[in-house]
């Protein structure tokens, strides 16, 4: 026999045979036994949580030789026809892959004509957001008077794309995610039919990586068969699935809630020494804050994807605040989309780490920046200098427009303070170590930048260091205007702005 992929070969054939939903399976039945059937049916859900495998049901049910029935005899020449896919009246389109007019107009052209050997004629459209406007005025055009002998189920993962005229004449049923126990259920009946062996391990990563649809699950198990053979060990599934992602984004969460950088980045390290994606770290790690928030919030195991995970969120959930979880999920939700389009994608992941473990003093000192970062205009030094020619938010503005396409460039620019001082001269000063050495590191291509906007402007780039002693602050003050004697006045002028300390003086342009 050849060989049939276990999502097809276990795809259940009647309604008892169908795992989770059964609020849609009781109203079918119900329909069915009441001979209450409505002429479109909309099924709304994720991918791979049966909603044609009802469909088909549904179609069987009703065109079955003893029916409609809710146990259709699977014998029939309907029935049959319908688990082989060779029925006539069963019409299943895939949007997806039949957007055009044309076909799809040709296909509803038929819709007239009587079914050839059934009750009705039923249309399984899949995906069906995806028609053209055209196709779905077609469409509308049948379902306002649509033929007595004409069924329509429509299936969608995204309902919103789907014309409100349309969704309005539809019974609309919504499938719901399975759950990690249905899925490992399912795949431990099919790994017995199978007459395979598997840790159970390795199937709690399976159920984990499936993320609520079957399907998922039935094709990652098919995969780790046909990659280990009769016996499916955990270390398989860690290769072939996320699974080692998921671990790594574990160990980061704990590291995050510690403020431990250094640790985030030997993790990262590990990361791309092992060859974990990062893409995917992102959703495991935006799935894991999730659920701390729904931990946070409310406490139950019930409501977490991953149940016996409460150790793990309570040592942690403390160190969390929901403002916190909603901003690092804000932060990874940016991340994912920038990530893609990056070639170094380890840098960017050091800096968002970054920004995530200083997230309130990192926007915070932005926002500070912004007010204090402007002074008044000299008018001594207006006179006697060329005037500055843009002030200072402006420049911060248009430095981090022009950097906005450039991922790696932008986090260091955004947490720079910038102004000019009386005599033009543009100072960028960074209060953070790490940031001031990843900006010298990109220097030419800072200056680059500004060079863009001004190419006359002399530029400096410092770094601030923040005073935190204040029993010592008086000493070294004293010290300080000591030291200020030698310091060029424009720097001083800066230096004075942001009530810091120069730790280091570079010349880049003779003033
Ligand atoms: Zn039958």
């Amino acid at each position: 026999m050849s060989y049939l992929a276990l999502a097809r070969k276990y795809r259940p054939q009647a309604f008892e045979e169908v795992i989770g939903q059964k609020h849609i399976v009781q109203t079918l039945s119900n329909a069915i036994l009441q001979n209450r059937i409505a002429h479109a049916y909309m099924f709304i859900g994720p991918r791979g949580v049966g909603k044609t495998s009802i469909a088909r049901i549904f179609a069987k049910s009703l065109n079955c030789a003893e029916g409609p029935t809710v146990t259709p005899c699977g014998k029939c020449n309907s029935c049959t026809g319908i688990s082989e896919g060779s029925s006539l009246d069963i019409i299943e389109i895939d949007a997806a892959s039949n957007r055009k007019v044309e076909e799809v107009r040709e296909i509803l052209d038929n819709v007239q004509y009587l079914p050839s050997q059934s009750r009705y004629k039923v249309y399984i459209i899949d995906e069906v957001h995806m028609l053209s406007t055209h196709a779905f005025n077609a469409l509308l055009k049948i379902l306002e008077e649509p033929p007595s002998h004409v069924i329509f189920i429509f299936a969608t993962t995204e309902p919103a794309k789907i014309p409100e005229t349309i969704v309005s004449r539809c019974q609309r049923f919504v499938f719901k995610r399975m759950s990690r126990e249905e899925i490992k259920a399912q795949l431990k009946y099919i790994i017995a039919e199978e007459k395979k062996k598997v840790e159970p391990e390795a199937l709690d990563m399976i159920a984990d990586a499936a993320d609520g649809s079957m399907r998922d699950g039935q094709s990652i198990l098919d995969q780790v068969i046909a990659y280990s053979g009769d016996s499916v060990e955990a270390a398989h599934v860690e290769i072939l699935t996320g699974a080692l992602e998921e671990s790594l984004s574990r160990k980061a969460l704990p590291l995050l809630s510690g403020s431990d950088f250094h640790g985030i980045l030997s993790l990262l390290e590990e990361c791309e020494e092992r060859g974990a994606d990062f893409q995917v770290i992102l959703s495991k790690l935006s799935r894991l804050v999730r659920d701390m928030l729904l931990f946070r919030e409310n406490g139950k195991a019930e409501i977490l994807f991953h149940k016996n995970d409460l150790d793990y969120y309570e040592g942690m959930a403390s160190s969390f605040s929901p403002e916190k979880l909603v901003l690092i999920n804000d932060l990874l939700a940016d991340a994912a989309q920038k990530l893609r389009f990056l070639s170094e994608k380890r840098i960017f992941m050091e800096f968002l780490f970054y920004k995530i473990i200083h997230s309130e003093t990192l926007y915070a000192s932005s926002s500070e920046a912004r007010n204090t970062a402007s002074p008044p205009p000299r008018a001594a030094a207006e006179t006697s200098s060329p005037a500055p020619r843009k002030n200072t938010s402006s420049w911060k503005e248009s430095v981090l427009e022009l950097a906005g396409e450039d991922h790696s460039l932008y986090p260091i620019l955004e947490t720079a303070r910038m102004a000019v001082n009386g005599k033009g001269v543009l100072f960028l000063g960074w209060e953070d170590p790490y940031f001031h050495k990843q900006a010298l590191l990109r220097e030419n291509q800072i200056i680059g930048l500004i060079r863009k906007i001004d190419a006359e402007i002399p530029v400096r780039m410092i770094l601030i260091e923040k005073k935190k002693d204040s029993r010592k602050e008086k000493e070294s003050r004293q010290k300080a205007e000591k030291r200020d004697k030698d310091i060029p006045e424009e720097v001083l002028e800066f230096k004075n702005t942001f009530n810091g300390e120069i730790i280091e003086q570079r010349r880049k342009d003779d003033v």
